[in-house]
């Protein structure tokens, strides 16, 4: 195996901080009535960064309700910053909640990647920590990675761990998640999130010890198929070395900032690039989207992608190796 571990160059947008959902845990939100991002404040953030070094634009927003009369302006300026994105040359990746399945479609043509967070797929936690939250229905998860599925877009979706899931939870979870994969072929990356507490929120739970995310790990590594890269974020851990042994070997969007974990500042490259090398592994840029996808990016953003892909030292075969994937299995289309 090479010893080499990838990160995003990345910067987040926030189109609106508004949500209606409430998770106990939550960092992030504001009450209805939060600014929403315009098209033009959209521009004015993203062209001091062009020539920065930055590839992906990652737009993350708190949710408006399904059946509010808002969403479709909501929808519309999410669209509208990912054209922003791409006009600029930046490559869009988006997390902004269960979309419907017109909304996935429509995004799908101005991204080049999507994101959503299973969390811990969990009836009993509706009744905990996502009392409040009815975007966090297990069901509504699970569909939406399926139509993602479906449409054959590239995606990434995670885990939530130390919110009060059992061990059991953990593993159906994950479980669930390589089902989808085994079926669409779509999920390029799952992140293990660790749960960990902002300054001024009320404590949800302790979190996972380092030791116990460790053992998700690996049991993640064994439980999803081997073409999924595990992602580790390098700023809610203390010593990244023991994750990338398990088989985390990518660190995610690493930007000015955490948006989701202000209180966790993002490592500067330059200084992850050393730690790593002392421990002997090597840091390489990569795109939002995984190279053994680049084929469901829409044609409308090819040159864009391959612009890019110079900028990243990362070509397929580099990364086939890499994971150790078996091309055939990759060559096979599971839809
Ligand atoms: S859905 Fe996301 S933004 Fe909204 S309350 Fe939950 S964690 Fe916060």
């Amino acid at each position: 195996m090479q010893r080499i571990v990838t990160y995003s160059p990345s910067f987040t947008v926030v189109p609106t901080h508004e949500c209606f959902n409430r998770c106990t845990y939550c960092n992030f939100r504001a009450e209805r009535g939060a600014s929403w991002l315009s098209r033009s404040e959209a521009h004015r953030l993203l062209e001091p960064l062009v020539g920065s070094g930055v590839i992906e634009v990652l737009i993350l927003s708190g949710e408006v309700h399904p059946r509010d009369p808002r969403r479709a302006a909501w929808f519309a300026m999410i669209v509208d910053i990912c054209e922003v994105a791409l006009s600029l040359g930046f490559l869009p990746h988006t997390n902004c909640g269960p979309l419907s399945l017109p909304e996935l479609k429509a995004l799908q043509t101005v991204t080049c990647s999507m994101g959503l967070m299973v969390e811990i797929l969990s009836d009993r936690l509706s009744e905990s920590v996502h009392r409040h939250a009815p975007s966090k229905a297990p069901e509504l998860r699970v569909e939406q990675l399926a139509w993602a599925g479906e449409l054959g877009i590239p995606f990434t979706t995670g885990v939530l761990l130390g919110i009060g899931e059992t061990e059991l939870e953990r593993e159906t979870t994950l479980e669930t998640i390589a089902r989808l994969q085994y079926r669409y072929g779509h999920i390029q990356e799952v992140i293990l999130q660790p749960y960990r507490p902002g300054r001024y929120e009320t404590r949800c739970t302790d979190g996972l010890s380092e030791g116990e995310l460790l053992e998700v790990t690996c049991q993640a590594r064994q439980i999803l198929p081997p073409e999924v890269t595990l992602q580790i974020p390098p700023n809610l851990v203390r010593g990244l070395s023991p994750f990338l042994m398990a088989g985390a070997h990518d660190l995610g969007g690493i930007g000015p900032v955490d948006v989701v974990n202000p209180d966790y500042p993002h490592p500067v490259p330059e200084g992850l690039q050393e730690q790593l090398a002392k421990a002997g592994w090597e840091l390489r840029r990569r795109l939002p989207v995984y190279p053994h996808l680049y084929h469901r990016v829409p044609p409308s953003m090819h040159a864009l992608l391959s612009n890019h892909l110079s900028e990243t030292d990362l070509p397929i075969e580099n990364f086939l190796k890499l994971h150790q994937v078996d091309q055939a299995v990759l060559k096979q289309d599971h839809r």
